[in-house]
């Protein structure tokens, strides 16, 4: 594990002509399992489990979920049993259509249990995740996508390594899922009012996630330094499109840093988007957050 992990400046002509400087911070590298803002997500979370003496992590999420496979792993290392509970029944009876990401999850000892897509959706509801917790009284639950208070505070480590690699970064750009790193970012950063830190969403819609996030964040001005970067490319969550295929395929060429198509990608390609609309002032100093999410594409 790479403490703090490399803030590596991105050299193109394009970058020269713009007048702005772009580097990457090689988030992918922060740990080899529990990789990227996974790991700032559940290490607060697994402290938390060992303190109130749990002995099993319970999560949710879809067959590629990032988060069910760090989960699994991070139990496997801190010594948790797991158990994920995945969106959709169909898969049940059938191990061998797994995509890579729930295998790797069983195989690091993950119990799978899939619900019909019906009983998913009350994954958020109190009494659903009462009566979780009254079948499970040993199980420290985190919710989808790992997004509570402890993973919010788990940014607090990446912000105050990004202010020392790089104190006078003007845009922070990164992947959003849940919303979760965007908001810890948001939260931890003191951004000041020269300074933005933008999200690119990889759901099709992320509207309703503003108000979740500015409520992560719980400050009203704080709010106002960061803001959604929409493709301008139809996106969809977990659909691979020949527009981001080639984008993760000219990075790795360009600069020989691996993406993944559900969530770096985009971003990078959100990145590419607002430089050809000259949305960077001359002197502007990117970065560009890699979140990890390499497994999945093992
Ligand atoms: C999960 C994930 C995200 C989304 O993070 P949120 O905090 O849910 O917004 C971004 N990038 C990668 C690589 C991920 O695995």
């Amino acid at each position: 594990m790479q403490t703090p992990t490399p803030l590596e400046k991105l050299n193109h002509a394009d970058f020269l002509a713009a007048k702005i400087e772009v580097y990457i911070k090689r988030d992918d590298l922060n740990h080899p399992q529990i990789q990227g803002n996974k790991w700032h997500k559940l290490k607060h979370n697994l402290a938390e489990a060992q303190r109130l003496h749990k002995t099993q992590l319970i999560t949710f999420g879809g067959a590629f979920s990032n988060h069910i496979a760090a989960t699994a792993a991070a139990a496997k290392q801190y010594g948790f049993s797991s158990l994920g509970l995945i969106r959709g029944d169909e898969l049940a009876e059938q191990p061998d259509n797994w995509s890579a990401t729930l295998k790797t999850a069983h195989n690091n000892g993950m119990a799978l249990q899939f619900l019909s897509r019906k009983v998913y959706r009350q994954k958020s509801q109190p009494d659903f995740l009462q009566q979780l917790a009254l079948k499970h009284p040993q199980a420290w639950i985190i919710p989808e996508g790992g997004t509570n208070q402890f993973a919010i505070d788990g940014f607090k480590s990446l912000a105050s390594d990004l202010k020392q690699q790089c104190p006078d970064w003007t845009y922070i750009i990164t992947a959003v899922g849940t919303g979760g790193t965007l908001a810890g970012l948001g939260k931890y950063l003191n951004i000041s009012p020269q300074q933005q830190v933008l999200g690119v969403p990889a759901i099709g819609n992320a509207d309703y996630l503003t108000e979740v996030i500015n409520a992560w964040i719980e400050a009203g001005d704080q709010s106002k330094n960061w803001s959604f970067l929409n493709l301008n490319t139809p996106i969809r969550y977990g659909k691979i499109t020949p527009v981001i295929l080639q984008m993760q395929q000219q990075f790795k060429v360009d600069f020989n840093v691996p993406l993944d198509p559900i969530y770096t990608a985009k971003m990078v390609l959100g990145f590419y988007q607002a430089l050809a609309e000259n949305r960077f002032p001359p002197h502007s100093k990117i970065i560009l957050l890699h979140t990890g999410g390499l497994q999945g594409i093992r």
